[in-house]
């Protein structure tokens, strides 16, 4: 936990926040009052929370801060999705997506400023990596979409599928999700809670034993070595078969069904064989498989296949008895393709592609 984190409340807990209270004279029960502002009256500074004395307002806010970051633009779609670009406290700018289906409100946050897995058809992971976020950065994410729902909505889900791999910053994703779920938090029941890898071993095995029922969902978009070493550059150390072992395992322990995330690509894939291959990968494994057809991202070069090709390889899983989801691409209206706002951004303001502001990235996917 870094200098900065430690000055922003969305970085504790209730138990936390109970300790800073009583060092500084309080009565305990402060702690909860002041989670109640931030959680549920959407709070963004001492000032407002009315039932503090202004002694002790003044006295905290010359300490600590309620919000380390700052919304700077929300692009809409029509179809209800929203786009957040976030601003760090060290002017790193980061990403954030609201989607909407029906009832279902979710957030789907990112976990690091860049991301160094560079998938290869994830704009994301084009620039590297420049840092983790803090628990503070992930959370507050969400408090923002969440302040800006309408009045009827409510925030109901959270996927972290936004920029970098969630299990490299393993310890402020876990910590953020303990918040997030947290009645005193944003109080998110942990089964609409998904962590999305795209296969680290260890997080896996960590995840396993932490006591959360969150889901997760493995990124795998390949039936084999060749072609997900082709996509995945870290598939090459961990290797197809370890990640699907890893994940027996992970069901073993939990008893909680894995999601596979599986984008086609076309020529790549997609073909009747690949899905044949994947029924063989996957055999006696309760999971589920979500198909989405890749969102275009210039730099890459990758389309997605036919309706025809897509129908076929769904059906062939199917027939296999694997339970299989195809996704519509929601993003596609505001660019959401990764990487899609950064570049035009940059194109804006006329700055290069380097420096603090290149990390306006965002691998979505929308897989939900
Ligand atoms: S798909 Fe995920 S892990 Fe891969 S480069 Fe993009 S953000 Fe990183």
């Amino acid at each position: 936990m870094d200098e900065t984190e430690i000055q922003s409340i969305t970085n504790m807990t209730l138990s936390d926040l109970e300790a800073l209270c009583i060092s500084m004279g309080e009565p305990v029960y402060r702690a909860k009052q002041m989670l109640f502002w931030i959680y549920d009256k959407g709070a963004t500074a001492f000032g407002q929370m009315s039932n503090l004395s202004k002694n002790f307002q003044k006295q905290i806010a010359g300490q600590y801060q309620v919000f380390q970051t700052k919304v700077s633009t929300i692009t809409q779609t029509a179809y209800g999705t929203e786009k957040y670009l976030i601003h760090l406290p060290d002017e790193n700018v980061i990403e954030c997506v609201l989607l909407r289906e029906g009832k279902k409100i979710t957030a789907c946050v990112s976990t690091q400023v860049g991301c160094a897995m560079a998938c290869q058809f994830c704009a994301s992971g084009l620039l590297g990596m420049e840092r983790d976020l803090t628990t503070s950065e992930i959370v507050e994410q969400a408090l923002h979409i969440k302040s800006h729902l309408l009045p009827e909505e409510r925030l109901t889900n959270i996927v972290f599928m936004g920029i970098g791999e969630p299990l490299m910053n393993y310890d402020n994703v876990i910590r953020a999700v303990r918040i997030m779920n947290a009645e005193w938090g944003l109080g998110i029941g942990a089964r609409h809670i998904t962590i999305s890898t795209v296969g680290v071993i260890d997080g896996i095995r960590r995840l396993a034993h932490e006591g959360l029922q969150v889901n997760l969902a493995i990124s795998l978009h390949a039936p084999n070595d060749i072609i997900r070493s082709e996509i995945i550059p870290s598939n090459k150390k961990t290797g197809i078969k370890n990640l699907v072992a890893t994940a027996r395992e992970y069901f073993e322990i939990t008893r909680r069904d894995i999601s596979f995330e599986y984008l086609l690509i076309e020529g790549v894939n997609a073909s009747k064989h690949d899905a044949e291959s994947l029924t063989r990968l996957l055999k006696g494994l309760q999971c589920n498989i979500n198909v989405l057809p890749v969102n275009p991202v210039e730099e890459f070069h990758r389309r997605p296949p036919s309706q025809e090709t897509i129908e076929t390889f769904c059906s062939t899983l199917e027939k296999h008895g694997l339970v299989v989801t195809l996704r519509k691409k929601k993003g596609s209206h505001i660019n959401a393709a990764c990487g899609q706002l950064r570049l035009q951004r940059e194109n804006i303001s006329g700055r290069k592609l380097y420096g603090k502001a290149k990390n306006i990235l965002l691998n979505t996917w929308v897989i939900l």
